[in-house]
């Protein structure tokens, strides 16, 4: 089995605002592969986006990690010898400090869903991913960090790159301010991208092209992607390893063939019965009752007993806890706690 690039054990985020505490992960166990795509996917307030931000230590105010650790080890994509000192725990480490701002950008860098919100209307294309190659290579001259950028913008397909670098963004189509974000995030090399929903605003055919890139450049590059989607069809298209949240927890985790073809929770199971199917005429689409809770209110026991076509008398008032089916398989639900073997924490 590979040896994980991150692992993410017991981590908690909360929000304290004040209307209440938002506890917006809640006990989250993950691990992310080297070279390996890990998609994420779950209902909007699932927690998904909030987990992958605190991967960079940028959660804001009133956020905050209250427990457990992200621990990333450095230097195995590139090349590096592995060894156990090797590994740091971000969760630890200051927001503000050297030693994030080591890691943000050029070891693990991020791409959002909007473009436009990410790229600066005041400064060119050019600019943008130059800063980014001369915030993390000390000595680079201005001549250089510009062929540099030139260069990785031709990598992700954008014409003409030596004329588009001058351009503002604001002058660019979607597909190709998404393509330059991806070119800011590859410009150092990182081993992990992590891809919030980055293809959701954008047509199907503009989608499919990001999609063919990323994929294409994580080869090149041999780095580990996490992807945020609520898109099955993308997860089905791109996945090595689904994590399925709900409520700020991972409720179910194993490899893409195991989740489309052989579920264990039942959310997974409820998430897959309402994508639409070609064959199907005519026919009412499977959803999944009710709404996400409020965070202000999160049921006790299993927070999804209350949408659960298949709750226990106890899912009200017993917390399931992590189970491993097989190798790879792991699920949080009270239905397998008797078949499986409870996950250790560690
Ligand atoms: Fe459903 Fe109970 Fe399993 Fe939760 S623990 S998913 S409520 S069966």
């Amino acid at each position: 089995m590979t040896d994980p690039l991150v692992e993410i054990k017991d981590l908690r985020i909360h929000f304290f605002t004040d209307e209440g505490v938002v506890r917006a992960v809640e006990g989250i166990d993950l691990n992310i592969k080297p070279g390996k795509t890990l998609c994420v996917v779950g209902e909007s307030g699932s927690g998904k986006s909030v987990m992958a931000l605190s991967l960079l230590q940028i959660i804001h105010k009133p956020g905050q990690i209250v427990d457990g650790q992200i621990l990333y080890h450095r230097g195995r994509v590139a090349g590096g010898q592995f060894s156990q000192n090797g590994a740091v725990d971000i969760a630890s480490l200051n927001r503000k400090g050297r030693d994030i701002r080591s890691i943000r950008g050029a070891e693990i860098a991020m791409i959002f869903q909007e473009p436009m919100t990410s790229l600066s209307p005041m400064y060119t294309v050019g600019n943008q991913v130059m800063e980014t190659i001369r915030l993390h290579e000390k000595g680079i001259s201005k001549k250089e960090a510009r062929e540099r950028a030139i260069d990785i913008l031709r990598r992700v397909r954008i014409p003409k790159p030596e004329r588009l670098i001058d351009e503002y963004p604001f002058r660019l189509s979607g597909g190709m301010r998404q393509r330059v974000m991806i070119a800011m995030a590859l410009s150092c090399t990182p081993s992990l991208l992590i891809a919030d929903e980055p293809t959701t605003a954008l047509d199907v055919t503009t989608q499919a092209q990001i999609l063919d890139l990323m994929l294409e450049l994580q080869q090149e590059f041999n780095m580990a992607i996490m992807f945020i989607t609520h898109d099955l069809g993308v997860v089905a298209e791109i996945a090595d390893d689904v994590a399925v949240m709900y409520l700020g927890n991972v409720v179910e985790y194993s490899d893409v063939d195991t989740i489309f073809n052989a579920p264990e929770h039942p959310y997974t199971q409820a998430l897959l019965r309402s994508i639409p199917k070609i064959s199907a005429t005519r026919q009412p689409l499977d959803m999944i009752e009710g709404m996400v809770p409020s965070p202000f209110r999160r049921p006790g026991g299993c927070p999804f007993h209350p949408r659960c076509t298949q709750a226990l008398a106890s899912c009200s008032t017993v917390v399931p806890s992590l189970t491993t089916l097989h190798e790879n398989h792991i699920v949080r639900c009270l239905l397998h706690e008797e078949t499986g073997e409870e996950v250790p924490r560690g």
